[in-house]
C-alpha cells in the first residue's frame, strides 16, 4: 500500500510503498477515507535528530477516518464495511484514567510503549490504517468523513480545552482564540455552540482573521505586542474569562496571560515553545494556566454529535495522497486555511 512518511531527520515526508497491514487479535484493519494534516506533525519534524521522540521511518498522520476493511481475531460489534472515526491517544485502557476514557491522560502509556497512530504508531495518512483495539473507534454514521476527520483532533483538542472552562463562560463573558487555524476556527465555532460568550479571535493573517469572523468570531484583533491592550479594551478593562492559546509561542503567551481576566483560565494548548510565568502580580488575581493535551474518548463521541446537529463546520482543503508532502509545505508557510485533508 502506499503511505506518506517522515523518513529521515530535516527531510520532506516522501510518499512510499509499505506492506499492507495485517489485523492481530483485537485489531482493526481499516481502509483510510480521510486523514487531517496537523501543525504537531511540523513540531514533530523540526526536532532534531539527537531529540527525535519515534522511531523512524514514521508513517505519519493522526486525525484518520476511514470504513472497516478488516478485523483481527475476538474483535466484535463491527462490520466490514462501517464507517468510523479513530481516537488517536491511544492508552493502556486499564489505568484510573482510561477507566475514565481520559486516554490522552493514560498512566501507562510511555511505561509500555504505547503511542497515538502519526505519533509514534504508523499513521493515518496511508491507504489502510491499523487500529489497534476496537475501542478507539466512534461510528461516523452518515456524517462526511472528509468534514469529519478534523474534529479527532482540530474538534476535540479544543472541546476538550472549552468544556473544562465553560462555567466561566456565563452570559457578558468574553473567550479569547489565539490563532485561527485549524484547531483555532473550530475552537470559534465550538465556543458559539456551547456557550453565550462574546469571541475574540487573534491571529496575523488577515485570511485567517476573515476565516474566524465567518465562523462565528464577534471581533477580531491583529495578534501584535499590542493586541492584549486590544482585549481590555475591548472587554472594558476586565479582560477574558477565558483565553485559548492555540499558538503558544512565547509572544502568544505573553499576550494570553496579560488578557486574562480575575478568576479566568488561560489554556495553552499550541505547542510553540513559550512558557507562562505565573506569580503574584504577572497575572489577573486567581487566573489559571493550563496546557491540557488532546481529549477523551467520549468527548469525541460528544464532537461528532455537536457536528451532527450541525453546530461546527470544518473549512477543509483536500489533497490526494500524492500531494500530502506539499500540504505539509504549505501548512509549514502559514498557508492552509482551516484544516488540509489528505483523500488517500
Ligand atoms: P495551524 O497552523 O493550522 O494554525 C495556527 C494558526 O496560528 C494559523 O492561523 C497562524 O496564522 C496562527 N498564528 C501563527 N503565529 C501567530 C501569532 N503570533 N499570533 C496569532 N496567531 C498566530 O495549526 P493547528 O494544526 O491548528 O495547531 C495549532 C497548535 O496546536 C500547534 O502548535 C499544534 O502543534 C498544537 N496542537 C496541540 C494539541 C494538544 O493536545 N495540546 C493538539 C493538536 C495541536
Ligand atoms: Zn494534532
Ligand atoms: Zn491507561
Amino acid at each position: 500500500m502506499r503511505a506518506v512518511q517522515y523518513r529521515r531527520v530535516g527531510a520532506a515526508p516522501e510518499v512510499v510503498t509499505v506492506p499492507r497491514p495485517e489485523p492481530g487479535p483485537g485489531q482493526v484493519l481499516l481502509k483510510v477515507t480521510a486523514a487531517g494534516v496537523c501543525h504537531s506533525d511540523i513540531a514533530v519534524m523540526s526536532r532534531p535528530a539527537d531529540a527525535f521522540p519515534y522511531p523512524l521511518p514514521l508513517t505519519l498522520g493522526h486525525e484518520g477516518a476511514g470504513t472497516v476493511a478488516a478485523l483481527g481475531d475476538g474483535v466484535t460489534g463491527l462490520d466490514i464495511g462501517d464507517p468510523v472515526a479513530v481516537y488517536g491517544p491511544w492508552g493502556c485502557g486499564q489505568c484510573l484514567m482510561c477507566a475514565q476514557g481520559k486516554e490522552n491522560y493514560c498512566l501507562r502509556a510511555q511505561e509500555l510503549g504505547i503511542r497515538p497512530p502519526g505519533l509514534g504508531a504508523p499513521g493515518a495518512i496511508a491507504e489502510y490504517l491499523l487500529v489497534d483495539d476496537a475501542r478507539h473507534l466512534v461510528p461516523l454514521g452518515d456524517l462526511d468523513p472528509v468534514a469529519a476527520v478534523p474534529l479527532t483532533d482540530a474538534g476535540l483538542t479544543p472541546y476538550h480545552a472549552i468544556k473544562m472552562s465553560l462555567p466561566k463562560l456565563v452570559p457578558g463573558s468574553s473567550a479569547v482564540v489565539i490563532g485561527t487555524g485549524g484547531l483555532g476556527h473550530v475552537a470559534v465555532q465550538l465556543l458559539r455552540a456551547l456557550s453565550p460568550a462574546r469571541v475574540i479571535a487573534l491571529d496575523v493573517s488577515d485570511e485567517k482573521l476573515e476565516l474566524a469572523r465567518r465562523v462565528g468570531a464577534h471581533e477580531t484583533v491583529l495578534s501584535d505586542a499590542d493586541a492584549a491592550d486590544r482585549v481590555r479594551a475591548l472587554t472594558d478593562g476586565v479582560g477574558a474569562q477565558v483565553v485559548l492559546d492555540f499558538v503558544g509561542a512565547p509572544p502568544t503567551v505573553a499576550t494570553a496571560t496579560a488578557c486574562a481576566a480575575v478568576e479566568g483560565d488561560v489554556t495553552i494548548v499550541g505547542i510553540g515553545g513559550g512558557s507562562a510565568a505565573v506569580g503574584f502580580g504577572t497575572i489577573a488575581f486567581d487566573a489559571a494556566v493550563r496546557a491540557p493535551y488532546w481529549g477523551t474518548r467520549a468527548e469525541l463521541i460528544e464532537v461528532l454529535d455537536l457536528a451532527r446537529a450541525g453546530a461546527v463546520d470544518v473549512h477543509v482543503e483536500t489533497y490526494s495522497l500524492d500531494d500530502a508532502p506539499l500540504a505539509y509545505e504549505r501548512l509549514r508557510a502559514g498557508r492552509i486555511t482551516g484544516r488540509a485533508v489528505i483523500l488517500p
